[in-house]
């Protein structure tokens, strides 16, 4: 197990930088994952730490040793990619044992590690299988284990769930964890899905363009995001990005106005009149029904404290109904979350309130 130290990392290739400026510290043991869009540079940094990719300039630490000019096979790192990259004609037990047999590892240690490693991840009734006749969840789980045999210090993951379909790459995504919580080997996951980076991460490294944009725990960076790219790329529904002109007590959005709740007014470094865009998560949206009692509409109307919207779109979640709105005059869409109870149809006038709570 070791820390891991990135100081000014940059990668060019030819004219394209990569990635640029990239320094973060991993403390020992805990599990980071690289989050952003395809081309962000998320792999580029992997391969870096890996060594199968040299930086440019910068330094790159394991443990307290600068590896800059040390080759991949001596830095103690294992690697487990998307398309597994098993040896096929070789069994699941050989698989696993391929690393330890490069290492000239005693015959009987090799086998028991194989053994104890093929229990962690349920494998041990397929040990004598050959990749084919395994699931594609099986083996991506075979893949883990040749990486867990190594006892590496540094595990390093590239979008290893992505060839895997929805349900086994929930599965999988739970043992992964676990298995982290067992092993407790310092992990650094790259993904592009911001639900795997949430459900995973002790860190979140988000990246944009080569370059970091937050670092945080997945609470902090969901609360607190850093900037509209942080905001919108986590979170799903996406978050909510309106054009707005602040006007002290409300938001002006496309001529309406939306109060804005006094618990966050005091926190807002607005000035009046301000153009801004307004990051509404679409959980922190109420809804009134214009249908509603006449007494309470009249009042809302009077004090304008509400966007006036139309259903464009339902779609119920189970548990939850996710609904697609829309300003008058305009095609975009507001996502709001309601209880899974709530019946709305297209065509129906809303009213949107801030609830932040
Ligand atoms: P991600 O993993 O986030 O999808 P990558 O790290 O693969 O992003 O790529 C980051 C950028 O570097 C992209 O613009 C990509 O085209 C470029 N890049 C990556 N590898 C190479 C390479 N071997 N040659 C040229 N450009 C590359």
């Amino acid at each position: 197990m070791a820390k891991v130290l990135l100081e000014n990392i940059k990668r060019r290739f030819n004219n394209v930088t990569a990635v640029e400026d990239i320094t973060f510290e991993i403390p020992d043991g805990e599990f980071w994952v690289l989050v952003g869009p395809s081309g962000c540079g998320k792999s580029t940094i992997l391969r870096t730490i890996a060594g199968l990719e040299m930086a440019t300039s910068g330094n790159l630490f394991i443990g307290d040793r600068l590896v800059n000019d040390i080759p991949a096979r001596a830095r103690d790192v294992a690697m487990v990619f998307q398309n597994y990259a098993l040896y096929p004609h070789k069994t699941v037990a050989q698989n696993i044992a391929f690393g330890l047999e490069m290492r000239k590892v005693d015959r009987k240690k090799i086998q028991e590690r194989v053994l104890t490693v093929a229990r962690s991840l349920s494998l041990e009734h397929l040990l004598d299988r050959k990749p084919k006749q395994l699931s594609g969840g099986q083996q991506q789980r075979v893949a883990l284990g040749r990486a867990i045999a190594r006892e590496p210090q540094l595990f390093l993951l590239d979008e290893p769930l992505s060839n895997l379909d929805a349900q086994l790459r929930d599965d999988t995504r739970a043992e992964l964890k676990q298995l982290h919580q067992q092993l407790g080997i310092t992990t650094i996951y790259v993904t592009h899905d911001q639900v795997e980076a949430m459900t995973l991460a002790d860190k979140i490294v988000v990246l944009n363009r080569g370059r970091i944009q937050q670092i945080g725990d997945p609470q902090s960076i969901y609360a607190l995001p850093a900037n509209e790219m942080v905001a919108s790329f986590l979170g799903n529904p996406p978050m909510n990005i309106l054009p707005a002109i602040y006007k002290g007590d409300n938001f002006d959005i496309s001529g309406q106005l939306l109060a804005i709740p006094e618990n966050i007014k005091a926190g807002l470094n607005l000035h009046p009149e301000q153009i801004c865009n307004l990051g509404i998560r679409p959980e922190h949206i109420s809804i009134g029904n214009i249908n509603e009692p006449q007494r309470r509409r009249e009042r809302r109307e009077e004090n304008l404290e509400g966007l006036f919207v139309e259903v464009k779109v339902v779609e119920p979640l189970g548990r939850e109904t996710l609904i697609r709105v829309s300003l008058p005059g305009s095609s975009g869409f507001i996502n709001v979350q309601v209880g899974g109870g709530v019946r709305l149809h297209p065509g129906e006038n809303l009213h949107l309130h801030l609830d932040l709570n």
